[in-house]
């Protein structure tokens, strides 16, 4: 891959880049500062800085008042669970998220000041370019493919693929990636709509668009170099949740609170709650079972510490401590055909005290290894996944989102955002045998090491002075220590390298900078 990219194609990139925080053994490290100044220097587009992401902690807010609980999902729930029994998380949060008629996601403007969350892409442009930066390292570094497939999973408003495309159009044709097609995956109509009138908007009309249902759907390739990107799309996606009681793992499962109440429409009261499923479920019996054959299988860990055992009840310490999360999908796919299907994650499952829970969502195991196959093309191909979580499970995670606050999950269903912590060590397990990933590093260092900083001086020499100091606010959001800029996670993934090639670094994942940042997310817990 380095030699690819000193020459060829990413010349007129790397010339006259700079060297100056960048490993010399990295072509593509230098192709970033120079591709960036050749980004035409318009401003951003909105200050939304004061805007609340959704990867605040759970501590972080609290809602104000008893909500009003609005009727018309909330029916549909209680006659679900009348029907057929408390519901687990994954179900609930399904029903919550995607139903067809009063789902989170299918009824309401959910982004920017009317609505519940903002995101990186449409805090500052600044986000868009540099993942499209990125992109272009390793477009390059794999050939330069003629034909190229965007494929964006939960493209939300369309902002950061809007971005993206903008970015590449703007570079030297030899350096830009030739876009023949999009696929969005992408399951509210409202949504797929939006997206539709900003590729138009952005003079993007003409590139071919195909939406799908899953990741699953959208076609293997031959013919095109695949950029993937999810992001804030994996906390989205069903958790089940497990709690370890005196008589095994029981599922947390959505109860009504008072089943004997009638529900008077308007009336401030909580309708739901949280309770252990009395037995086994199909799902804790199925993760009881695969997490007793991973321990049998899974090389013993040194036991955690007495500090990290006290932070059981909110997060769990990593399968490899410290091992970033590309190490742990090479030893999966270095492992038996039994060792590959069953994941290290949980063996931790079996280890864990009475009191802990545990959040896992097999929903993103597949995911990620769709996502993983997409890139097993002989074009190649390169994804990345950003969202908040860290390499390691949760067991507290679960949220809920309104109106730029953290609140009860339970309230309002189909009014707020339901969420979890992403384990990117998970993910990278599950597509451990089809795909390398890298990382997950923090979002400040990843963007900073593609060249936030001089892209942001090079807009703010072209803005006026009012506009200086919120497009300066909306990038140092970005890379905040104490917020997003530690909150957000990003890994890479690359195609998995051939039989006997030598281990290629992925900038900026270098080695020192994954380790780094996996002895800091230990520091926290
Ligand atoms: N990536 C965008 C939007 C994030 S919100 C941004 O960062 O601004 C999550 C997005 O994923 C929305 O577009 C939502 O409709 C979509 N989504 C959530 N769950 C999904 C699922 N199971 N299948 C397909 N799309 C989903």
């Amino acid at each position: 891959m380095l030699s690819q990219l000193r020459k060829g194609s990413t010349r007129a990139l790397i010339k006259g880049a700079t060297r100056s925080a960048v490993p010399q053994c990295c072509a593509a490290a230098r192709t970033a500062p120079s591709a960036l100044r050749k980004l035409s220097t318009s401003s951003t587009r909105l200050n939304l800085a004061s805007q609340t992401p959704r990867s605040t902690p759970l501590t972080a807010g609290k809602e104000r008042g008893t909500p009003l609980v609005p009727a018309e999902l909330l029916q549909v729930l209680e006659e679900t669970i009348k029907t057929h029994g408390p519901l687990p998380v994954s179900r609930y949060m399904t029903l919550c998220l995607a139903h067809p008629t009063f789902g989170y996601y299918t009824t309401r403007k959910v982004f920017g000041s009317s609505g519940d969350f903002i995101t990186s892409p449409e805090i500052s442009q600044i986000f868009g370019e540099l993942l499209a930066i990125w992109y272009v390292t390793q477009w390059a570094a794999q050939g330069a493919s003629p034909r190229v497939r965007i494929v964006e999973l939960g493209p939300g408003r369309g902002t950061l693929l809007s971005d993206i495309l903008r970015t590449f159009k703007s570079l030297p044709k030899h350096s830009s990636p030739p876009v023949t097609s999009i696929h969005l995956v992408e399951n509210s109509e409202a949504l797929r709509e939006e997206q539709k009138k900003k590729l138009q908007a952005g003079g993007f009309g003409d590139i071919p668009v195909s939406w799908w249902g899953s990741v699953d759907e959208v076609p293997p390739t031959n013919d095109e170099f695949t950029v993937i990107v999810a992001h804030e799309f994996f906390d989205a996606l069903p958790i089940h949740v497990f709690e370890n009681t005196s008589n095994g793992w029981r599922e947390v499962m959505v109860d009504i609170a008072d089943p004997k109440a009638i529900i008077i429409p308007g009336k401030p009261r909580k309708p739901l709650r949280l309770v252990l499923s009395p037995s086994p479920t199909p799902a804790s019996t199925l993760y009881t079972r695969l997490s007793t054959l991973a321990e049998e299988t899974t090389p013993p860990t040194p036991s955690p510490s007495a500090s990290s055992a006290l932070s059981f009840d909110t997060t769990l310490p990593p399968a490899h401590s410290p091992s970033p999360a590309p190490r742990a999908a090479a030893s999966a796919s270095s492992s038996s055909p039994q060792q590959q299907s069953i994941s290290p994650t949980l063996a931790r499952f079996a280890r864990l005290p009475e009191g802990s829970r545990m959040e896992i969502s097999p929903a993103s195991w597949e995911v990620a290894r769709g996502m993983g196959r997409l890139l097993g093309g002989e074009r190649g191909g390169a994804g990345l996944v950003v969202d908040y979580g860290d390499a390691k499970a949760f067991g507290r995670s679960w949220r809920g989102f309104r109106k730029h606050q953290v609140v009860d999950p339970l309230s309002e269903p189909g009014h707020t955002d339901l969420t979890a912590n992403v384990d990117f060590s998970y993910l990278a397990e599950a597509m451990g045998d089809l795909a390398t990933s890298h990382g997950p590093l923090p979002q400040s260092t990843f963007l900073t090491s593609l060249g936030l900083q001089p892209r942001l001086a090079g807009l703010l020499r072209a803005a006026t002075p009012e506009r200086k100091k919120e497009i300066e606010s909306a990038a140092k959001r970005l890379i905040d220590s104490t917020g997003m800029g530690s909150q957000y996670k990003v890994m890479a993934i690359t195609p998995k390298r051939t039989e006997g090639a030598p281990e290629e670094e992925c900038f900026p994942f270098l080695k020192e900078a994954a380790e780094g940042a996996a002895e800091g997310a230990e520091e926290k817990t």
